[in-house]
């Protein structure tokens, strides 16, 4: 006998538009993606609207802009269309009605007419009476096929339930996890279609995954004890269930106790566009959240999209919780900001510089040139793109801000304003206004006085930049230009070194 043969990858990433982006959601969505592009599949983006109270416009376009600037990119979905179209659930309400309709003529569900009021009531004393399954006592499961059509008649207002089985356990196999068997008593009748007659999750994604020919679903962990309930509705079905895949939670750490809890808004960024506003790279994100949970064995962490879909398995996944560690974050960003090409630098840093105020959004071409070298002068050091303008303020402007312990540290000195002065002339004269002709200048200065060139360089850099840390002197001062330059000294001269003592 042929085993069967196996079913072509096809994923989703199927959020509900109702809230911001979560870097949890997303790292479902980067799996999914990675693991059809792994196998020539396909990767469909879904939208699980029917929350009709809870959708938010906002968001809906918020997880479109977060997709397409993380690069995961879809085969199928809303806007890209696909052989099952549409790809919103709340344009797809006749296909749950029909599986709901087919799911109580097998018995395998049920109409319920009960109130609000009553399940409320039922489940308090059920829980509290500790008896199983907790939740809904099946009232209703008893009805005729004639009772419930003549209480639908009379417009009573209803749901659908699933009639899940009282006895026996349920068999699902993850494929990070294994098998899991489930006591069926533990599973109160859930509800599949709403009385307003929109589909719950349980209904609605398991119709949508197999319409669109789903093979494997991979979820957050908060799923998983939902999964035999999706297992017994395939079996009432006679569907075959997709590969089912949780993998292990994301903790974040508090900065303040240590202790680690699911990843959430007190450990600081948590949604796609905050790492967006921080300057974060979509690809140094990418390979950090991958790593949230998977690793591709080895101690490989560095890893381009390419590299990262040729190793990806679902081996590789773990079900044991990970930790966001932000450090690690800002390491790996910073090493992906230094891999920049000149160009896609600029690009990259330009937004946040233009919207510190330091550049126009769209340069011309000088000023294009000049913010390159800042920006290159800078690379080295940048852990984030949204740390590019503070770190290049001192390069615009007549005047950079001066900080006050640097300005006494190296300018209200013995010995400051007579650098000051002989520096100026050196560089004043200087025949060539290059990195080694500055530092000749420079040199000069100091033999003239007959200081060491520390002396001259520590004051000069201070008064032309306004700190006592930055890239290399001699680089800075020829990007800054001469005439910036001699302005900067002159003006510092002036200001800083007339406090008594620093003559
Ligand atoms: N709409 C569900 C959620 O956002 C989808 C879960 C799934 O991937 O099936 O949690």
């Amino acid at each position: 006998m042929s085993a069967a043969a196996p079913r072509p990858v096809r994923t989703r990433f199927a959020p509900s538009p109702t809230g911001l982006p979560h870097v949890g959601n997303f790292r479902n969505a980067l799996y999914s993606w990675l693991l059809a592009r792994r196998h020539g599949g396909q990767f469909l983006f879904r939208l699980e609207d029917t929350d009709r109270e809870r959708y938010d416009p906002a968001s809906e376009q918020a997880l479109k802009d977060a997709l397409a600037w993380f690069g995961l990119d879809y085969d199928e979905g809303p806007g890209v269309g696909g052989p099952h179209a549409p790809y919103e659930q709340s344009r797809r309400l006749a296909s749950y009605r029909t599986v709901a309709e087919q799911l109580i003529a097998s018995g395998h569900a049920y109409r319920c007419f009960c109130t609000r009021e009553r399940i409320q009531a039922v489940r308090e004393a059920r829980q509290k009476a500790n008896i199983h399954p907790h939740g809904y006592d099946r009232h209703c499961r008893g009805l005729t096929h004639a009772e419930a059509a003549h209480l639908l008649d009379s417009g009573a207002p209803s749901v659908v339930r699933f009639a899940v089985p009282s006895e026996g356990d349920t068999l699902l196999q993850d494929a990070v996890r294994g098998r899991i068997s489930y006591p069926n008593r533990e599973l109160d009748d859930h509800v599949l279609l709403k009385s307003d007659g929109f589909p719950t999750y349980h209904l609605a994604h398991m119709v949508d995954d197999r319409t669109m020919e789903i093979s494997h679903v991979i979820r957050s962990e908060e799923w998983l004890p939902s999964t035999p309930r999706h297992v017994l509705q395939h079996q009432a079905l006679g569907w075959e269930p997709p590969i089912y895949v949780h993998p292990g939670l994301i903790l974040g750490r508090d900065p303040q106790s240590g202790k680690t809890a699911k990843l959430s808004k007190r450990h600081g960024a948590v949604h796609m566009g905050e790492y967006r506003a921080q300057g974060y790279l979509p690809d140094a994100l990418a390979n950090f959240v991958a790593l949230l949970g998977w690793s591709p064995g080895g101690d490989r962490e560095i890893m381009s999209r390419a590299e990262m879909v040729s190793l990806f398995s679902l081996e590789g996944i773990n079900s044991s919780p990970s930790v966001f560690d932000s450090d690690k974050l800002n390491w790996m960003n910073g090493v992906y900001v230094r891999a920049l090409s000149e160009t896609d630098l600029l690009d990259n840093a330009l937004p946040f510089l233009a919207e510190a105020g330091l550049t126009a959004a769209d340069p011309g071409p000088e000023e294009r040139r000049y913010v390159t070298q800042v920006l290159r002068l800078e690379q080295e050091r940048l852990k984030t793109l949204s740390a590019a303008a503070p770190a290049t303020a001192f390069f615009f402007g007549e005047l950079p801000e001066y900080e006050e312990a640097a300005v006494r540290k190296r300018l209200q000195t013995p010995g400051a304003a007579a650098a000051l002065d002989a520096v100026r002339v050196c560089l004043n004269e200087a025949a060539d206004w290059s990195v080694s002709g500055i530092e000749n200048a420079v040199r000069t200065a100091a033999d003239t006085l007959g200081v060491k060139p520390a002396d001259v360089i520590h004051p000069t850099r201070v008064a032309a930049t306004g700190r006592t840390a930055g890239p290399g002197l001699f680089e800075t001062l020829e990007a800054l230009g001469r005439e910036r330059v001699l302005h900067r000294l002159r003006h510092a001269r002036a200001t800083w070194c007339r406090v008594s003592g620093a003559q």
